[in-house]
């Protein structure tokens, strides 16, 4: 199979296809994000990597369509979705500060993304996620009364439990510190991982990126310079650059 049917067909299968996305915001002379192209397939957890202000967030925030490219095309199971509203995409979203509403009960919290009408079917399935998560019997309390990691974990279920296609992390465990950040990553793969939910996962920190992902895109100034499963691109860096942010000395 040559290289540029191997490439058709992996479009073909991808959950998520991203093609020559580019933002340049108003007032700025340079884009922000530059012919950003990649797909990730089904399941996937996907690390978008680089240094602070290189485009990371700004890429993510288009898939979740709080920003609107001026460029390139943002393709779901075959449909394409650059312009469509961010809450019809079927895509979950977590951030650093895990906003969940801390006027309503970690369970309300979590029901509060849960579409069916019947509350008690909402709470009996929020129950559940609270479960997935590892928060049986935190429902009644309030987010003040959990711990960052706790929140953190609050945040996922609520995520889950809007059965999304895809989930988006960006920066999910920095406020972590470093004990929690190693089991709570590790309990996020997990759960993506038994539950077949494709992630893309933003981060400026190689070594978690390293360690999560089946696949890494390393980005520098609005473009991408390198994708592939972390192994060949720790191992083989295309660039002077992808290997010092890599921590590659040599
Ligand atoms: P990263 O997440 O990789 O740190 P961002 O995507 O947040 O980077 O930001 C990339 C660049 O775009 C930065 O220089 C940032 O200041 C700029 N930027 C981000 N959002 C906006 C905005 N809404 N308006 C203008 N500039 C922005
Ligand atoms: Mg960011």
């Amino acid at each position: 199979m040559n290289l540029q049917n191997h490439k058709s067909l992996k479009s073909e299968t991808a959950m998520l296809a991203l093609n020559g996305l580019g933002k340049t915001f108003v007032g700025s002379v340079q884009p922000v994000v530059q012919d950003v192209a990649f797909s990730v397939e089904p399941g996937e957890i996907f690390a978008l990597i680089g240094p602070s202000g290189c485009g990371k967030s700004t890429t993510l925030r288009m898939i979740a369509g709080f920003e609107t490219p001026d460029n390139g095309t943002i393709v779901l199971e075959g449909r394409d979705i650059t312009k469509a509203e961010p809450e019809r995409r079927n895509i979950g979203i977590v951030f650093q500060d895990y906003a969940l509403f801390p006027h309503l009960t970690v369970l309300d919290n979590v029901a509060f993304a849960i579409r069916d009408t019947e509350k008690k079917m909402r709470r009996k399935k929020a129950i559940k996620y609270l479960d997935m998560v590892g928060l049986t019997g935190y429902g009644d309390r309030y987010p003040d009364q959990l711990s960052g990691g706790q929140q953190q974990r609050v945040a996922l279920a609520r995520t889950f439990a809007a059965t999304p296609k895809l989930i988006l992390l960006d920066e999910p465990f920095s406020n972590l510190d470093a004990a929690l950040r190693h089991s709570t990553r590790r309990e996020i793969r997990e759960l993506l991982k038994a539950n077949g939910v494709g992630a893309i996962f933003v981060t400026h920190d190689q070594e978690e990126a390293l360690s999560f992902a089946d696949r890494v895109a390393v980005m520098r100034r609005g473009k991408i310079e390198q994708v592939g499963a972390p192994e060949e691109v720790y191992a083989q860096p295309k660039s002077a650059f992808v290997a010092r942010f890599l921590g590659r000395t040599n």
